[in-house]
């Protein structure tokens, strides 16, 4: 029996997209909240656009310290050689990248106006993989931008020559959310079985289908022999109408009578970290979860209407498929509403050795405690919101690496 994992997406297609932004620390902290659930990789960022490399490197070297258990970090950049030799020359450390292309004739015909044909194409996505390989990238995706209005037979060949030149997955991009759940499954199912590659599904929320998109795509994957790795944001966050959210994946995964206790997820998966993970994500993106949203809204485990409440205080599986301890809801949260003490962008010694004493991190001297609030500082500069406790405490831990995220020198040249 094949495997579903998930590669997360946020820190990428999520942070792109139009009017939402994340500062690199809190990219950092959805790493490592990520990894904490068991995501088998995060894409990271762009390893080619400057004012992203000093977070990229700093979390590579937060991996190779051991900070991250499992996780890869991955970046993403265009299947063109050039920006392959940029990424490893901006990031030596990188292992795991994805790689980009379009593959439709719409795409090809529009974006490239009549200056790259189909063999074009191939030959820059081919170009691209020898080069990462050659420059010494553990694991290479190649992603067929626009997959979903791509001639199929094209796409399989376009696979074909992926697996050929050592290539770890293809990204099948629903870039525009044009499949459903039938349309899917069934393309899936013939590239897995002319290529018996593993497949990666990328889908967006334009018709309000990614969730289904995605996971009936696994599932033709893996009925097809093939391991299957699905695209995820936090809260959904991405491009237009959202990419495939991350906790109604694992749910549909789950709890969905086509898949409880048949499809082989991901062991490592803790969906108990949903909670914090979504509401971290809120916070630090400034957008509030929705009421309605599935597992982490404050609707979703809520009843009035006289049946349904009578039916869940009977038994909440009347009302109830899953529990709100299963997404790691239902502790008492604690509201501080008398004195406060905070530090942050202007705070002193003694108010920060309170919040630090409060967390139980002691500070050997004045002087280590003096260049930890000066990060402290600089990091709320960076943030321009209240530091979170994992945060203050990301900061103690790894002062190095956090200096290294919160320096940006932009250049006017
Ligand atoms: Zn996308």
């Amino acid at each position: 029996m094949k495997n579903i994992y998930l590669i997360d997406v946020t820190n990428r297609d999520g942070v792109q997209t139009s009017r939402i932004l994340l500062s690199k620390l809190a990219k950092t902290m959805l790493n490592i909240y990520l990894d904490e659930m068991g995501i088998f990789q995060s894409e990271i960022g762009f390893p080619t656009l400057k004012h992203e490399l000093n977070y990229i490197n700093a979390n590579l070297a937060l991996a190779k310290k051991g900070a991250f258990r499992n996780m890869h970090l991955e970046g993403w950049c265009r299947a063109v050689k050039g920006d392959v030799e940029l990424a490893f020359k901006n990031c030596p450390d990188i292992k795991h990248l994805n790689i980009s292309i379009s593959t439709s004739d719409i795409m090809i015909e529009g974006k490239f106006q009549g200056s790259k044909t189909w063999k074009d194409i191939l030959k820059s996505m081919v170009e691209a993989l020898k080069t990462a390989r050659a420059l010494g990238a553990e694991t290479v995706g190649v992603n067929a931008e626009d997959a979903s209005r791509t001639d199929i037979d094209k796409l399989i060949e376009f696979t074909h020559a992926a697996k050929e030149n050592r290539a770890d997955r293809l990204r099948y991009c629903d870039t525009l959310g044009a499949d459903d759940p039938i349309t899917m499954y069934q393309r899936i199912k013939k590239i897995a079985e002319a290529t018996q590659f593993p497949l990666e599904m990328h889908c967006h929320n334009d018709l309000g289908m990614a969730e289904a998109v995605s996971v009936a795509g696994a599932q033709g994957a893996i009925e097809s022999g093939v391991d299957a790795y699905i695209n995820t944001t936090i809260n959904g966050y991405g491009e237009r109408a959202g990419n495939c959210d991350l906790v109604s994946t694992i749910l549909a995964l789950r709890y969905s009578h086509g898949f409880e206790d048949k499809v082989h997820l991901d062991e490592k998966i803790d969906l108990k970290k949903s909670w914090k993970m979504a509401r971290y994500a809120s916070y630090a993106f400034d957008i509030p979860i929705p009421i309605k949203q599935v597992g982490v809204g404050a609707n979703a485990f809520a009843h009035e209407s006289g049946i349904h409440a009578d039916g869940a205080l009977k038994d909440r599986r009347n009302y109830e498929l899953y529990d709100p301890e299963d997404v790691g809801r239902g502790e008492p949260e604690l509201l501080q509403t008398g004195r406060v003490i905070t530090t942050g962008e202007y705070g002193g010694l003694k108010g920060f050795r309170h919040v630090y004493d409060e967390l139980g991190i002691h500070f050997h001297n004045d002087k280590e405690a003096r260049k930890i609030l000066q990060l402290v500082q600089y990091a709320n500069l960076h943030t321009q919101k209240p530091l979170t406790d994992d945060e203050l405490r990301l900061i103690a831990e790894h002062p190095a690496e956090v200096s290294k995220i919160l320096a940006l020198s932009p250049r006017y040249k």
